[in-house]
């Protein structure tokens, strides 16, 4: 089966957010911990935490994919944004004990004219004091567009940082396929070389996560632009070669699409179909009325925190 889920929102809850993905038809989610442009969150509810694992343990869920607020800086040139950054994925580490075996997914960070080595130590620093033994999430590092000064635009980059991690093995990369095509590397023409050179540079292995994601502009453009899926410059062809390669699909697929939750079970039952032409109808009969999935977010479609963060999404 796909494990294939979208960004939900956290304002009502935990378990609220396990029975929406169910009701679009995703095995799994993303979820930002706190607002995503600031840092605040309310103390969430042990209850509702417990609900959410129970229910993810229920339905079989694939592991969930948490995002770190996307304005947190582990690399700024200003040490109380450092700070402040590494106390609260601290924090978010420490929550997400209550949901164990997920993932925490953040950007690397922007070194601001300190230059990617620099970016690099700083970041890597962090996360050693950041991931202690006990913690109970695996922490991935995304890969990004090499928009501005981000450090994460290359594979090398990502492997650098990982190369100086103390606990290694409770770290691995979320592939942004938006991303990666903004930074350079052709997954439309060349997916497999690309995938060749994420073995030879990163690992295979320390592949976890995939953000599927087309992009609103061409490839190399550093813009970092979600489109819909089969709407951008990556095209369903090649979204689809990435959900069904045999080394991608088992892994959780997370929708960052400008989407509001119809959308994204429009988008989920589309998926499904190419992953499992088989199991249903063909996806030329996408859009019929009979789509279970879409008919069955219908009432969701205007929440809240999706408008919020609109087509920004990261
Ligand atoms: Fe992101
Ligand atoms: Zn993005
Ligand atoms: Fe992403």
């Amino acid at each position: 089966m796909l494990n294939i889920g979208c960004h939900l929102s956290i304002s009502g809850g935990y378990a609220k957010m396990g029975q929406t993905a169910a009701k679009i038809n995703a095995n799994t989610f993303a979820f930002f911990t706190r607002n995503p442009r600031g840092g605040s969150r309310s103390v969430p509810d042990p209850a509702d935490m417990e609900a959410l694992r129970l229910f993810l343990i229920e339905k079989a869920f694939a592991p969930l994919v948490a995002h770190a607020p996307y304005t947190l800086n582990l690399c700024s040139d200003k040490e109380n944004i450092r700070e402040y950054a590494e106390q609260v994925m601290t924090e978010d580490l420490r929550l997400l004990d209550a949901l164990p075996g997920n993932y925490y997914n953040f950007h690397p960070g922007c070194h601001m004219r300190q230059g990617t080595e620099a970016g690099i130590r700083m970041i890597s620093d962090a996360l050693n004091r950041i991931m202690q033994p006990e913690r109970k999430t695996v922490m991935l590092l995304e890969t990004m567009a090499g928009k501005g000064s981000e450090v994460g635009g290359t594979f090398e980059e990502l492997r650098a940082i990982l190369n100086r991690l103390e606990l290694e093995d409770r770290f691995g990369v979320c592939l942004d396929t938006c991303h990666i095509f903004d930074a350079g590397y052709d997954i439309v023409g060349h997916l497999e070389d690309v995938l060749d050179e994420f073995e030879r540079v990163i690992g295979m292995d320390k592949l976890l996560a995939i953000h599927l994601n087309d992009s609103k502009n061409p490839i190399g453009s550093h813009k970092d632009r979600h489109e819909k899926i089969g709407k951008g410059e990556i095209g369903l062809d090649a979204l689809a070669a990435v959900i069904t390669h045999p080394s991608l699909r088992k892994l959780p697929f997370i929708l960052e699409t400008p989407n509001e939750l119809d959308g994204y079970a429009e988008e989920i039952a589309l998926l499904r179909r190419i992953y499992e032409p088989g199991r249903h109808q063909p996806a030329s009969a996408s859009g019929s009325p009979a789509d279970p999935a879409a008919h069955l977010a219908e009432h969701d479609a205007g929440d809240e925190s999706h408008r919020q963060t609109g087509g920004d999404r990261q």
